[in-house]
C-alpha cells in the first residue's frame, strides 16, 4: 500500500512525487508513455522560469531525475479505473491493481478531434497532431495547420522548418494565441493565414493526404487547398474516461477541485491540465503539483490525529 500513487508523469505528477517523497511519503507514479507528457511532443520551451530556452524532452528528463531523488517509484501502466474504498483506493491498470491511501490524479489531455471525413482514414498518413513527431517527414511540402490557439501558431511555427510553406487556417480573423507568438509568426515569411475558413473534409490517395476543403465562415463558399499534410491543433480534451464514474468532472470532463486540489473525494486530488483551471502551462501544472505533493502529506497526517 503506498501513501500515494500519482497517474501521470508529466511536469504536475513529477512535482508531486517530489513535495510527496520528500515529506517521507511512498510514492508511486504510474505513467503509460515515457515520463514528460505533453513536455516529450515540445519543441523549445521559453516560459518556464529558470531556463531562458530548453527543449521539452531535455527538462522532462531533468524532472524526471529530480522526482526520484527521494523514493519516489515510477512504473508503466494504463490506468483504466480507480475505486474508492475509502481509506483505501484501487488503482486499477490493463494487468496491475496498485492500492494507496491517496491518489493524484495527473493525467493531463490530448489534443482534440476535429471530427471531419477523412481525418481518422488520414491519421499517420498526412494528419497530425504532433509537429515535433511528423514534422520531419514533410521536407519541401506544403503543410496545413488547423487552429488559432498558443499551439497552432508555436506548432505551425516549427514546422517551417522542414516545409516549403505552412498555411494557417483559421475560424476567426483573430487569433487566439499570445501576442508575442503572433508577432513572430506574422514575420516569419513561409506562413501564410487563411481567416475565416473551417476545414469540412480531408482527401487523397491511397498513400496519404493530398488536399483539405474548406469553407468560408462568413460566405459559405468552399474550395480545395492542396496540401501535403495537415496538422490539427484546436483545444484539448481531458484525458479523464478512467474517473467517469466518479462524479469529479465536469460537464466538459475536466476534473473539478478546490484551492487544495482536492476532488469532492476526501484523498482523491487532481492537477495540471486534466483540472478545470484557468491556465495550462508547464508552470501553473508545476504549481499544482507542488500544493498537492503537500496537501496529500497534510491529509495523511490529520487522519493519524
Ligand atoms: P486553444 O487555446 O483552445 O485554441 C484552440 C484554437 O482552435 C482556437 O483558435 C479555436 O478557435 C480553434 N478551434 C476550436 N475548435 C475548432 C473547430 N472545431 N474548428 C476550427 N477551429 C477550432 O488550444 P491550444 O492552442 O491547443 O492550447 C491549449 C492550452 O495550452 C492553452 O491554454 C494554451 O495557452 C496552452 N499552450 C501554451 C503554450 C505556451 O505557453 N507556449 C503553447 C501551447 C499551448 P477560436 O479562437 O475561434 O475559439
Amino acid at each position: 500500500m503506498y501513501d500515494v500513487i500519482i497517474i501521470g508523469a508529466g511536469p504536475g505528477g513529477m512535482t508531486s512525487a517530489l513535495y510527496a517523497s520528500r515529506s517521507g511519503l511512498s510514492v508511486l507514479v504510474i505513467e503509460r508513455g515515457a515520463p514528460g507528457g505533453q513536455l516529450m511532443n515540445t519543441d523549445e520551451v521559453e516560459n518556464y522560469p529558470g531556463f531562458n530556452l530548453i527543449s521539452g524532452p531535455d527538462l522532462a528528463l531533468k524532472m524526471y531525475e529530480n522526482s526520484t531523488n527521494f523514493g519516489a517509484e515510477h512504473v508503466y501502466g494504463n490506468v483504466v479505473s480507480i475505486e474508492d474504498h475509502g481509506a483505501i483506493k484501487k488503482v486499477v491498470c490493463d494487468d496491475e491493481t496498485y492500492e494507496g491511501k491517496t491518489v493524484i490524479i495527473a493525467s493531463g489531455s490530448e489534443h482534440r478531434k476535429i471530427n471531419i471525413p477523412g481525418e481518422e482514414k488520414y491519421a499517420g498518413r498526412g494528419v497530425s497532431y504532433c509537429a515535433v513527431c511528423d514534422g520531419a517527414f514533410f521536407r519541401d511540402r506544403h503543410l496545413v495547420v488547423i487552429g488559432g490557439g498558443d499551439s497552432a501558431i508555436e506548432e505551425g511555427m516549427y514546422l517551417t522548418q522542414f516545409a516549403s510553406k505552412v498555411t494557417i487556417v483559421h475560424r476567426r480573423d483573430e487569433l487566439r494565441a499570445q501576442k508575442i507568438l503572433q508577432d513572430r509568426a506574422f514575420k516569419n515569411e513561409k506562413i501564410e493565414f487563411m481567416w475565416n475558413k473551417v476545414p469540412i473534409e480531408i482527401n487523397g490517395n491511397d498513400m496519404s493526404v493530398q488536399s483539405i476543403k474548406l469553407e468560408d465562415t462568413k460566405t459559405g463558399e468552399v474550395e480545395d487547398l492542396l496540401a501535403d499534410g495537415v496538422f490539427i491543433y484546436i483545444g484539448l480534451d481531458p484525458l479523464t474516461n478512467f474517473v467517469k464514474d466518479l462524479g469529479i468532472t465536469n460537464a466538459h470532463g475536466w476534473i473539478e477541485t478546490d484551492n487544495h486540489m482536492a476532488t469532492n473525494i476526501p484523498g482523491i486530488y487532481a492537477i495540471g491540465d486534466v483540472r478545470e483551471t484557468v491556465l495550462r502551462q508547464i508552470a501553473t501544472a508545476v504549481g499544482d503539483g507542488s500544493i498537492a505533493g503537500q496537501e496529500v502529506y497534510n491529509y495523511l497526517s490529520s487522519l493519524d490525529d
